[in-house]
């Protein structure tokens, strides 16, 4: 969604030579990867949309995987995206050389570009757990980002491991349809209950003929979301938070009647610590009759299920790696080699990090869309996008205002700007006692600490002083 909506600013702002590289068959990234029975997008389809593409077809509040892929496939193609493609062209490698970046693909293709936009994606690259006899397993095996749609589910004993997003919304979907659903928890979560009613046609042509009344949905989800949410997570609204965990409880405490197995779900950390989940199917799935949540660690995987420290063998048909994302990757493992000779291995040797989440020094006219830092509270990851081409395009009118051909944050920029971004971290809630993806191996929340309002503000109003012109 990232790339597709590069695409559209680009030509908006009178950039038509551009190649767009997709390693797939076919556009979507997340939404094209992840298929897996019960995927939705818990943030409203109103707002998780282009801002100047409402849909009025939405068939849900929080509409289905497939709606949102043809979405973004539709608007590739009505805005002419998608003949900007070059599909199955995977690059491996990106190298700065004489004041151009030399892009390399994977079947020998090659181009020479001015600037690269790396709208790579942050949760593409599945995490698969270290558990000792993890390939002994007979029985079909995949992640919930590869699923395997050939493997028939109905009448067998399914396990997943895992309570991120994913699973909880695998378990909404698939429990009372399979003879047994087993889900391995490591920690329990937080779950804030999300209605998810549908759209009526009455309702659908209402927003046919009145776009602004879509808009207008928007701006009070969003409105929503930066006050209430996104301020939240960073320490700025107190009040908010404790909002948060007291809705967050009450939803375990009503929906869940056993008091045994309330007690495995409820966590010990404060909630939003994790990624919150939203939902409102999971606490029923559960409860089902054929459901059985398991809390004793894993110790094994063996050929015929999963072995628990109790020593107990949870025997299976199917198992699910639900076990999310390595979330430090972002353009890697594309080879990047920037000014004399740097990589961005090397650059990235502590962590991740990218001046004001966009770009780095000693790579110069290359910005990353959803990269380090990039994840603002749990706010839409096409508003971060946009934000972050709209500072893309002032950058590309002062290269052309001044006549200069490249530009890079300056080291000292980029290294202030972590220092606070590190230092602010620290009044975060994913720092209140939680593991989670937001935090690298050191701890450090890898998100942006402040609000989506900061982050509007600090990328709209580009302080050139921190960068490297070069003509
Ligand atoms: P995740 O949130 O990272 O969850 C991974 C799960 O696997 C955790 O429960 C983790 O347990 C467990 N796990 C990992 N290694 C394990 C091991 N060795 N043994 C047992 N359990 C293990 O992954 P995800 O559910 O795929 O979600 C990732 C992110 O994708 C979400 O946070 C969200 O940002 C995004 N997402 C969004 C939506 C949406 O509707 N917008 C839907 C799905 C996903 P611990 O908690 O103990 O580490």
């Amino acid at each position: 969604m990232a790339g597709i909506l590069s695409a559209i600013k680009l030509r908006r702002n009178g950039y038509n030579n551009f190649t767009i590289y997709e390693k797939a068959k076919r556009l979507g990234g997340t939404w094209r990867e992840n298929t897996y029975p019960g995927i939705a997008c818990d943030v409203p389809s109103h707002s998780y949309c282009y801002e100047f593409e409402p849909n009025p077809e939405w068939s849900h509040t929080c509409s289905p995987g497939a709606e949102i892929l043809e979405y973004f496939e539709n608007v590739a193609v009505k805005y002419g995206v998608t003949k900007h493609v070059q599909f199955e062209a995977e690059i491996s490698q990106l190298r700065f050389e004489d004041d151009k970046w030399h892009l390399q693909c994977k079947d020998g293709q090659s181009g020479v570009f001015d600037f690269i936009v790396a709208a790579t994606g942050v949760l593409h690259h599945p995490a698969y757990p270290d558990i000792p006899g993890l390939q002994t397993f007979t029985g079909p095996t995949f992640h919930s980002a590869r699923w395997d749609h050939t493997v028939k589910l109905e009448g067998q004993r399914v396990g997943i491991i895992g309570t991120g997003s994913s699973a909880i919304q695998i378990i909404g979907d698939l429990s009372g349809k399979v003879a047994k659903l087993i889900q391995f928890q490591r920690t329990p979560q937080w779950i804030l209950p999300r209605p998810n009613p549908t759209y009526s046609e009455q309702e659908k042509q209402y927003f046919r003929e009145n776009p602004e009344a879509m808009q207008k949905i928007r701006a009070e989800q969003m409105q929503m979301f930066e006050h209430g949410f996104s301020s939240a997570v960073v320490g700025e609204n107190p009040q908010a938070l404790a909002d948060i965990q007291a809705a967050t409880l009450a939803h375990l405490e009503n929906k869940v009647s056993d008091s045994v197995l309330r007690e495995k779900l409820r966590p010990n950390y404060q909630a939003a610590c994790k990624r919150l989940i939203m939902d409102d199917k999971y606490y029923d799935a559960i409860q089902h009759p054929d459901s059985e949540l398991v809390t004793e660690t894993i110790s094994a995987i063996e050929p015929a299920g999963v072995r628990t420290a109790d020593g107990k063998l949870h025997e299976l048909d199917v198992l699910v790696i639900a076990t999310g994302f390595k979330a430090d990757q972002f353009l890697r493992p594309i080879e990047v080699i920037g000014r004399n000779g740097k990589t961005l291995e090397e650059a990235w040797a502590d962590r991740p990090s990218a001046y004001l989440s966009v770009c780095a020094p000693d790579f110069p006219n290359l910005v990353m869309l959803n990269g380090p830092n990039g994840p603002v509270g749990n706010f839409s990851l096409i508003d971060v996008a946009d934000i972050q081409l709209d500072f893309f395009m002032k950058l590309l009118d002062e290269l052309q205002a001044g006549d200069y051909t490249a530009f890079a944050p300056k080291s000292e920029a980029a290294e202030r700007f972590e220092a606070e971004r590190v230092q602010a971290t620290k009044n975060t809630v994913w720092v209140s006692g939680c593991k989670s993806w937001y935090l690298d191996d050191n701890g450090v929340p890898a998100a942006w600490p402040w609000s989506m309002h900061r982050f509007r503000t600090a990328l709209g109003n580009p302080d050139f002083a921190d960068f490297e012109l070069t003509r």
